[in-house]
């Protein structure tokens, strides 16, 4: 890229000053902070087909205008760069992840939306976990200087065993500053107490009344419906215990509420039950730290992962992807979510798992990126500023050298990243 972009920089200073006979016309200068990226198949994320040999130009970290080339005017005080043959998609939005560093400090959450970023996830939604450093973080990313992911985060995930004791909690979240709450309503298959309805009907009724929604973590059919029924505003993960109902599916409809699967969640549970395929990717080698590949593939770290539990996981895995694309088919909004950041769940790869996962569960490619863009947008109500690249929002983008509608696998074609109209570094 950096090589193009300097081919297309010298040319336009040789036409600005090399047209012999004529009045020489002065050299164009460059306005900083304005570019315009041309020639790409442009993948708007709204669903709508692609634009071919499209125009997006950037002015200040927004986009200025988006579009086919004759019908978007490149502004000549542009700096031009030339993307031809490559598809440019909206940065992926994770509805569902965990940036939790250890130590948990402002360094460390920035260090992993780094790498986040350079796997073109450009904003994260942290579940649960996060403390006041994270909304340091959080709070100088309004910037057109960003080039790392945008956070917005939950804080510590709610408990209680009485309703009095949850309330207070989520007081406390509320007072902090945190952009959401999370709960769980699990039983962890039956080893542990699961949060009751009473409790989490009086955590979700005091989140509303704070101006809060809330995520909720679950796994049961049985807890999804009480949790609709009690006002819940995101469901975090997939129902894995059956196959979803009528009752469901009305409910999800009548909300409005978006479902996340976080399909790659279950993968992480089994997937080192043998060295993974993905130990050799080099799109995963990219930015892997070999102390974590061998970590993995110690036989200890194997045998966790063939324990029962991991085995069930596994199994409704089938069930999962099956009650995705049955949400899917009957029109319900779906959040691209992985919750990556626990040990073993790598922040930025899985998402482009969690893209293959919903196309292998029905998905087209098409509605796998809508997912992860402008509908993930829109069920965190980011939707004013990211998502999708028209005209006002964000500049988060994409470049990547093969078309994903062809095959979902060439996100990781992944060339260059932009937040903000600036480009990410290390891709
Ligand atoms: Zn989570």
């Amino acid at each position: 890229m950096h090589v193009s972009r300097f081919a297309v920089l010298l040319g336009l200073v040789v036409m600005a000053v090399g047209c012999g006979g004529e009045p020489e016309a002065p050299p164009v200068e460059i306005t900083p902070g304005l570019q315009a990226f041309v020639g790409a198949r442009i993948i708007d994320g709204t669903g709508d087909a692609p634009v071919e040999d499209g125009v997006l130009v950037v002015r200040d970290g927004r986009i200025e205008a988006v579009g086919a080339r004759d019908a978007v005017d490149i502004p000549p005080d542009a700096e031009q760069i030339d993307v031809t043959g490559r598809t440019i998609i909206p940065g992926l939005i994770n509805a569902h992840g965990h940036v939790n560093p250890s130590p948990y400090t402002e360094e460390q959450v920035e260090s992993q939306l780094a790498l986040y970023a350079r796997y073109g996830v450009t904003t994260v939604f942290s579940l649960g976990g996060d403390g006041p450093e994270g909304m340091a973080v959080r709070d100088r990313q309004d910037t057109p200087d960003l080039d790392r992911a945008r956070l917005f985060v939950a804080g510590p995930v709610v408990t209680g065993d009485t309703p009095e004791e949850a309330v207070e909690r989520v007081n406390a979240v509320a007072d902090s500053g945190f952009d959401i709450v999370k709960i769980r309503v699990d039983d962890n298959l039956g080893t542990s107490t699961k949060m009751t309805p009473e409790v989490y009907q009086a955590v979700i009724e005091t989140a509303h009344q704070r101006g809060l929604r809330l995520a909720a973590h679950l796994y049961y059919l049985e807890d999804a419906t009480g949790l609709l029924e009690a006002g819940a505003d995101l469901i975090a993960h997939s129902v894995r215990d059956a196959e979803v109902d009528d009752e469901l599916i009305t409910l999800l409809r009548d909300s409005g509420v978006c479902y996340c699967p976080t399909l790659m969640r279950e993968v992480s549970t089994f997937v080192y039950e043998s060295r993974p395929d993905f130990f050799d990717d080099p799109f995963f080698l990219r930015d892997a730290d070999p102390a974590d590949i061998e970590a993995f593939s110690a036989p200890a770290f194997q045998e966790r992962s063939r324990s029962r539990s991991a085995q069930t996981y596994k199994a409704q895995l089938e069930v999962a992807k099956r009650n995705l694309k049955t949400l899917s088919d009957a029109g319900i909004p779906i959040a691209m979510g992985t919750d990556t950041g626990p040990t073993a769940r790598f922040q930025g790869y899985f998402e482009h798992g969690e893209l293959a996962l919903m196309v292998e569960a029905g998905l087209t490619p098409m509605q796998a990126i809508v997912a992860s863009t402008s509908d993930a947008a829109r069920c965190m109500e980011v939707d004013t500023d990211l998502g999708s690249l028209e005209t006002g929002k964000w500049a988060d983008f994409l470049v990547l050298g093969a078309n994903p509608l062809d095959d979902i696998a060439n996100t990781h074609s992944l060339e260059t990243v932009y937040i903000a109209g600036n480009q990410v570094p290390g891709v």
